[in-house]
């Protein structure tokens, strides 16, 4: 691979996570696309109302189970509503740059919502399954979407209005459900259990599809979250937090050996004085990639801090641990990058090996890694060494 397409790469795959935590649909809508959602729910919904007192205007055989005069004026209503949502779609389209209006509509948005509530609510019963299914479904749906200040402080004198009618239409001062004849309110009418399907049905299946779509983007950002805090931005190798606990959980385990290797790039902060921190950047980003091809599956590499990567090799002995650190270092000390002004830019690491012991914790175990790293600098570089029991350096190439 060359360094331009690795490195083009590495921008790819971080536009790709900027865009799925920035640009994810609905939750991160921006609050006046929220409002146009909710604008259009609402026209929606008026729209259903429109429909159903239309079929009933022109249908005689229903007229003995409704209040014709009133669906006649309400129908109206209706429409007027249904035209001014509509109408509000477009200063939240062209005002997305004007803080008064960005103020103003979402207030606006819910206000007129809440106000169909309560009015079409009171109309065909304010204890009915489609008064109470909506008022659940504007509160679940609005706090998901707005603040809490807005939804509640349109809300709670929504929820006192409905208890007020419903309490003078106990007392006999208000009809209840006026929309419909008295004799033809309750489950034995086919005509009222068909009104509130119609209501019912497409407000659950918008909300169900709208939870849906919030629950994916929930799980999807709780993965990318656990992934952004488990991997290097730059290198997209495991962080030291990853590979602590990949540690701890191979102590827990106290299974096979494993090595612990820690190597450092040679001279690196010479690479980016002489070619710059971007082809430092591009030079650790190359050496991730060398790591990960001339590894085995089963083993793992971080990125440790600056300069510096650990490789943990599960049921490795110290030969083995020996031959990966030394084909590692090789692939490396071959690696081609070049400079801006297309000079080779020469780069190295020195490799400190140390075995795991029963009775060592990880924590000792790099320190040992780190003392045979410390080692194989101060051995001239270049080179892999291993901590051994006697306290010494055993000098490998
Ligand atoms: P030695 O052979 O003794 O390890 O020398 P060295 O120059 O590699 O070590 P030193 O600790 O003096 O310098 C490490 C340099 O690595 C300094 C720091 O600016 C650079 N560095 C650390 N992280 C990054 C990074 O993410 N990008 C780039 N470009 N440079 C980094
Ligand atoms: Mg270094
Ligand atoms: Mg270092």
């Amino acid at each position: 691979m060359t360094v331009k397409s690795s490195i083009r790469d590495m921008i790819l795959r971080n536009r790709i996570a900027q865009y799925l935590l920035e640009d994810e649909v609905v939750m991160n809508w921006s609050i006046l696309k929220k409002c146009m959602l909710m604008l259009m729910l609402g026209s929606a919904i008026h729209l259903l109302w429109i429909i159903w007192k239309f079929y009933v205007y022109v249908t005689p055989e229903l007229w003995q189970w409704v209040n014709l005069d009133l669906i006649h004026s309400q129908l109206w209503t209706n429409i007027v509503f249904f035209c001014l949502m509509v109408l509000l779609i477009w200063p939240c389209y062209a005002g997305k740059d004007n803080p008064k209006i960005q103020l103003i509509l979402p207030y606006l948005s819910v206000g007129l919502f809440v106000i169909s509530l309560c009015r079409d609510g009171y109309l065909i019963g304010v204890m009915s399954p489609a008064t109470m299914i909506s008022y659940v479904s504007l509160v679940t749906v609005g706090l998901v979407l707005f603040t809490r200040k807005i939804v509640y402080s349109m809300l709670i004198p929504a929820t006192i209005f409905l208890s007020i009618c419903m309490y003078l239409s106990i007392r006999g001062i208000i009809p209840y459900a006026p929309i419909f004849q008295p004799h033809a309110y309750g489950y034995q009418n086919s005509f009222w259990l068909f009104s509130m399907i119609f209501f019912i049905v497409p407000i659950l299946l918008t909300c169900l599809a709208l939870f849906e779509i919030l629950l994916s983007q929930w799980r999807h950002r709780e993965h990318l979250i656990q992934k952004l805090s488990q991997v290097d931005p730059l290198t997209n190798l495991f962080n030291r937090r990853s590979i602590n606990q990949c540690l701890e959980q191979l102590d827990s385990a106290k299974t096979d050996t494993y090595a612990l290797v820690l190597l450092d790039l040679d001279h690196f902060k010479r690479i980016n004085d002489e070619y710059g921190h971007d082809k430092g950047d591009e030079t650790l980003i190359l050496v991730s990639q060398v790591l990960n091809q001339h590894l085995r599956g089963s083993d793992v590499v971080g990125r440790f801090g600056g300069e510096e990567f650990i490789l943990v090799l599960k049921n490795s002995n110290l030969e083995q641990a020996i031959f990966i650190a030394e084909r590692c270092r090789k692939a490396i000390e071959q690696l081609e990058i070049w400079g801006h002004d297309g000079q080779s830019i020469h780069v190295t690491a020195s490799f400190g090996i140390a075995i795991s012991t029963p009775e060592l914790v990880p924590q000792q175990l790099l320190t040992h890694a780190d003392q045979a790293l410390y080692a194989a600098k101060a051995g001239g570089r270049n080179m892999v060494m291993a901590y051994t029991e006697q306290q010494s350096f055993s000098h490998l190439v």
